[in-house]
């Protein structure tokens, strides 16, 4: 830690006027972690367990922004409560298998009550860039509170990416869409199917959150089509009393994949029936390969599937164009519609704000694939981007607290300096 204290003499002297005066600097003592989800929580709570100081910068008002603000008021958890826990904090007793989100939200509460860990809230990480000439992150912010931004520079030794593949909506570019005229909005901010009662509603996509939104439509009398553009994997959440992810997870541990996915699919068509006489076409590679390979998880049926049986939920394929309170399908149908929920998908948000190409790929998640995507060079870390939900996460936030804990004791065995003593007119330390 001398090194960087010497180093931070050096950064203190390179400062322009600028940085002098539009922007607070604060020297952290420990990691920088962006983003207030299950993962930077988890993180969090490691480091505070290994006495490592560290903050957390959060753009939201509030810790687990996703499910606190963008999704809907019927979500539960899609697998069963044991997958979904954070270390050393299990679920209460009495929370059924597949907790509520609001469930879910307030276990995460205690977990940061429990573990003391009190977020930077309304700051948005702008930027951040590895000094190379003084070995350390530089983290600006912007508060995303109040009516004057404010920026503030944070310098740290280690900076923990936990902001999530979830962080932005995707919105596909459709022919026509300016022109449709009529409510359109994406998953994410869709809460329940109260407001389109009686309504004609085209559902894109049909992924986990199109199934469900589409199911809540139906429950709320709107009449739902739900667009399936390509191909998707419904399997039950349960087999035979037992959940599927569970029995899966079991298999693999004994069995080849392809032959988990073989088994998974016929347990498939003796429970659910052929999907495909439904307009749901499977794809070519099985479930557990396809969410491997390119990150597409399996749809989990907790009802939609009988709504389509019925009719209640109609499919249709891809779309070609919109015009004014209509949209007209790719096999040249045309339908009139009232409103669109569009369901399809998220991604990062990491290249718009991290200075580096190295670790990260162009869509914002670590090139190497689990379960080595946790540390890049220049104690850099990511947390959550392994494509598998909170079990991912937390087995990252305890890789990446262990890692970051060991060089922390083995700094500040050495540091003792003066050093923020020295420039505290300037730089705050944390
Ligand atoms: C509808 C839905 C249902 C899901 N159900 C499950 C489930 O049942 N089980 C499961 O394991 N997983 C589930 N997931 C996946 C889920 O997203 C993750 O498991 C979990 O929320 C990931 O946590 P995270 O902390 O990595 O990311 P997030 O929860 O997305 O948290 C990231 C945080 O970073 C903040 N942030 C982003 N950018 C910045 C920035 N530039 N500056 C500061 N802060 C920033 C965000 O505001 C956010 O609060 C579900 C996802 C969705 C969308």
């Amino acid at each position: 830690m001398s090194s960087c204290c010497h180093n931070m003499t050096n950064m203190f002297q390179s400062f322009g006027p600028d940085d002098f005066f539009s922007s607070r600097c604060i020297w952290v003592n420990g990691p920088v972690i962006v983003g207030a989800g299950p993962s930077g929580l988890a993180v969090g709570a490691e480091l505070k367990n290994q006495g490592v100081p560290f903050i957390i910068l959060e753009r939201a008002d509030c810790i687990a922004s996703l499910w606190q603000k963008r999704t809907y008021d019927r979500l539960k958890l899609h697998l069963p409560k044991q997958f979904c826990q954070l270390p050393n904090f299990p679920f209460p007793d009495d929370f059924p298998e597949y907790p509520t989100k609001y469930q879910f939200i307030s276990y995460l509460e205690s977990y940061a009550k429990r573990f003391d860990i009190d977020p930077h809230f309304n700051e948005m990480v702008q930027s951040a860039k590895y000094d190379e000439t003084f070995s350390l992150w530089r983290v600006k912010t912007v508060s995303t509170g109040g009516p004057n931004p404010i920026g503030v520079e944070y310098i740290c030794r280690w900076l923990v990416v936990a902001t999530g593949e979830n962080a932005e909506k995707v919105v596909p570019e459709v022919e026509g869409l300016q022109d449709f005229g009529g409510y359109v909005t994406h998953a994410c901010d869709y809460k329940s199917g109260q407001s389109y009662r009686g309504e004609r509603v085209l559902v894109v996509g049909c992924g986990n959150s199109g199934m469900e939104v589409s199911l809540d439509l139906c429950n709320h009398n709107a009449n739902p089509s739900m667009v399936v553009r390509s191909s998707v994997h419904v399997l039950p959440r349960e087999v035979f009393g037992k959940s599927t992810f569970e029995l899966a997870v079991s298999m693999m541990k004994w069995l080849p994949l392809r032959l988990v996915d073989m088994i998974m699919l016929i347990l498939a068509r003796l429970i659910l029936g052929n999907t495909e006489k439904y307009g749901l076409k499977r794809p070519l590679i099985g479930p557990l390969e396809l969410k491997n390979t390119a990150g597409r998880t399996p749809v989990l049926d907790i009802g939609a599937l009988e709504k389509i049986r019925s009719g209640e939920i109609k499919i249709v394929p891809g779309i070609k164009r919109f015009s004014r309170g209509k949209v007209q399908l790719v096999n040249g149908q045309r339908l009139e519609i009232d409103s669109v929920i569009l369901a399809t998908g998220y991604r990062s948000n990491v290249p718009s704000w991290l200075k580096e190409n190295e670790f990260f790929s162009e869509e914002g998640v670590p090139k190497k694939p689990f379960p080595n995507g946790w540390k890049g060079k220049s104690g850099l870390y990511a947390v959550g981007f392994t494509r598998r939900g909170i079990s991912g996460a937390s087995l990252d936030a305890i890789s990446v607290a262990d890692d970051i804990s060991k060089c922390w004791k083995e700094e500040t065995k050495h540091k003792k300096t003066s050093m923020a003593a020295r420039h505290r007119r300037c730089i705050s330390h944390f």
